[in-house]
């Protein structure tokens, strides 16, 4: 045995007996053959048996310009040269100072002041937690006690208490009810199974009206509505139909309710624009960002907020007007290098220029799927795209979640050089924004042979 075989023996021992993966059922884990990257360079990863797989995951969504980008490791590698991390707790540094302005630069107009976090979760929590904390400081004590969230079926914000209790994916969400604060929720502009029993050829977003009339039912209790614009990501790319946000965003302004839009996955160009919100000329009051943020390097999240929602936390220190919130690691320094190298290269407009034209070429590619008797939709915005396997096309029933079925499509990816990761029975291709055509037409006719090959053509 080589002395890498050895270690790769090691790795997957102690992965076996000691790691517990996010989102796992480890029993399944364990019974497949583990993928162990040991390198990864552009869009490809490598793992410790020698084999090449198209990342087509984006590490999760975040690498927006695939792995060793030559920029952003030159970024972080000069930032060490001076410090890693320090704190915002009292000091700042050229670049998190830097990072704001940029941040302030691309983002809708009137987005000024950026608030600092480590993670999609934290970015949603913060800004949670400020648009109560501003209903408290504009309304008083009386009126902030009945304030509630409202949220949409089907969105994700991530993971912890606040974000899990304006989430409305039923098996993430609906094992911890009891634990989580009460939110208002209304129905997701889901086309494909339309909450309404719309098809898209009568759809004037009728969907919306459920939204109106919550606002309305909750008399002003609203402190805040959240949304995913574009797609709601993480319940299988349920691409919102145009106008949605739009009506979301009025319904907001007459009710009197903050706008929170969660950019986590939409953000940094994924569906065509910088922002999915500028597709719809909207601008929230509090918009969240992380994933591609630093290109997917290091965990770095920000809260935006309007002149009107900070100017509302000043005051004399014993008013105690002052955000009572933050995290250690808040405006560490290595990231805001990896998220200053990223914006730079975003900054010229090409890459993200180039994605409408690249989701052209993904979804012709993959046009020739929809004909199969397993898929029932295929959908997209940009370079996010899900493909739903049904069992049955007609009544759009799905598959036995025991089955497995985009499991077992995603894992034999493997052998045809992919790396994938479904939501349940729905396959996602989210390719890194700097794959190249042929790159796109690979991955569609691999997940195209896959889906092929697993019903048996
Ligand atoms: C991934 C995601 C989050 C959570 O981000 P984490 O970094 O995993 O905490 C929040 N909102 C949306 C829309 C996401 O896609």
């Amino acid at each position: 045995m080589s002395s890498a075989e050895k270690t790769s023996e090691f790795v997957r021992r102690w992965d076996a007996d000691h790691v517990w993966h996010p989102f796992t059922q480890m029993q399944e884990y364990l019974s497949a053959e583990p993928l162990v990257v040991v390198s990864a360079e552009g869009h490809y990863l490598v793992d410790d048996r020698g084999r090449r797989l198209f990342d087509g995951t984006s590490a999760l969504w975040c690498n927006l310009f695939g792995h060793r980008v030559p920029e952003i490791d030159a970024a972080v590698v000069e930032q060490l040269g001076r410090f890693a991390h320090t704190t915002l707790l009292g000091t700042t540094h050229p670049g998190v100072a830097t990072l704001a302005r940029r941040l302030v630069d691309v983002a809708p107009k009137g987005l000024n002041h950026v608030f600092f976090s480590d993670t999609g979760a934290t970015a949603v929590e913060s800004a949670l937690k400020m648009a109560f904390q501003y209903r408290l400081l504009t309304r008083g004590k009386a009126e902030a006690e009945k304030a509630v969230y409202l949220s949409f079926d089907n969105a994700y914000h991530g993971d912890t208490l606040g974000a899990a209790a304006v989430g409305g994916v039923e098996l993430f969400h609906d094992l911890f009810k009891p634990i989580l604060l009460p939110a208002l929720k209304t129905p997701s502009p889901y086309c494909y199974r339309c909450p309404v029993g719309k098809t898209p050829a009568d759809c004037s977003i009728d969907c919306a009206d459920a939204l109106d009339e919550a606002l309305a039912r909750a008399d002003g209790r609203v402190c805040a509505v959240i949304l995913e614009p574009g797609v709601q990501a993480a319940a299988g790319m349920l691409v919102l139909p145009e106008g949605f946000l739009t009506r979301v965003a009025d319904a907001c302004r007459q009710h009197d309710a903050l706008l929170i839009l969660d950019e986590v996955a939409t953000g940094f160009g994924r569906t065509g624009t910088l922002f999915a919100c500028q597709r719809e000329g909207v601008t929230p009051d509090l918009l969240c960002v992380a994933k591609g943020l630093t290109g997917g390097y290091l965990p770095v999240a920000a809260t935006l907020a309007t002149d009107r929602i900070y100017d509302e936390f000043l005051g004399r220190y014993d008013e105690y007007r002052h955000f009572f919130h933050g995290h250690t690691y808040t405006g560490n320094a290595l990231g805001c290098a990896a998220a200053l190298a990223t914006l730079g290269l975003l900054a010229d407009g090409e890459i993200v220029r180039s994605v409408e034209r690249k989701a052209r070429v993904l979804r012709d590619a993959l046009a020739p799927l929809a004909a199969h008797r397993h898929v029932g939709d295929i959908r997209q915005a940009g370079l996010m795209c899900g493909i739903e396997i049904v069992a049955d096309r007609a009544t759009k029933e799905m598959f036995p979640p025991g089955r497995r079925t985009g499991y077992h499509i995603c894992l034999s990816l493997r052998d045809r050089g992919v790396f994938l990761r479904p939501l349940g029975d729905i396959i996602v291709l989210m390719p890194p924004l700097s794959s190249t055509d042929d790159e796109l037409t690979s991955l569609a006719d691999a997940v195209r042979a896959a889906i092929e090959a697993y019903f048996g053509a």
